[in-house]
């Protein structure tokens, strides 16, 4: 039986992903973190015609999640609007670290089904990463 948690996070998801704002792509993404406490922050890809200025589902999601004031990702669940499944970039790798702890899941799911099809730690997606403790 799926966990309810990640269930509800990947509607969530799901629901966001359709407010992309992807005119040139095409490709929808949203995703849904839950912080320590799990209150859930939602996030989709925002394009630009200026195309380097385009932000990802994750990092909106993780804005909103600092926004409020939480500093640590419980889960990510993420997924897009193609049929292969949607794998957070290089450069949103690099955010989840900066608020993950070993602890941390990251759930990569179908958006037609809400499924999780993958489950990584940042470590497995990020391996002897830089992070916040390098500049300690
Ligand atoms: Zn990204």
């Amino acid at each position: 039986m799926p966990d309810p948690q990640i269930a509800l996070m990947a509607k969530k998801a799901r629901e966001i992903m359709h407010n992309a704002y992807a005119p040139y792509s095409h490709y929808q993404v949203g995703a849904c973190v839950a912080a320590e406490d799990d209150s859930l922050f939602v996030g989709c890809n925002i394009e630009n015609a200026s195309f380097r200025l385009t932000s990802c589902a994750e990092a909106a999601a993780i804005s909103a999640m600092v926004v409020a004031g939480k500093k640590r990702i419980k889960s990510i669940v993420i997924m897009g609007s193609g049929t292969e499944l949607c794998a957070p970039c290089g450069a949103c790798r690099q955010t989840i670290r900066e608020f993950a702890t070993s602890n941390t899941k990251i759930y990569l799911c179908d958006s037609a089904t809400c499924e999780v099809c993958k489950v990584f730690t940042i470590e497995q997606l990020l391996p002897n990463s830089f992070g916040p403790q390098h500049l300690e």
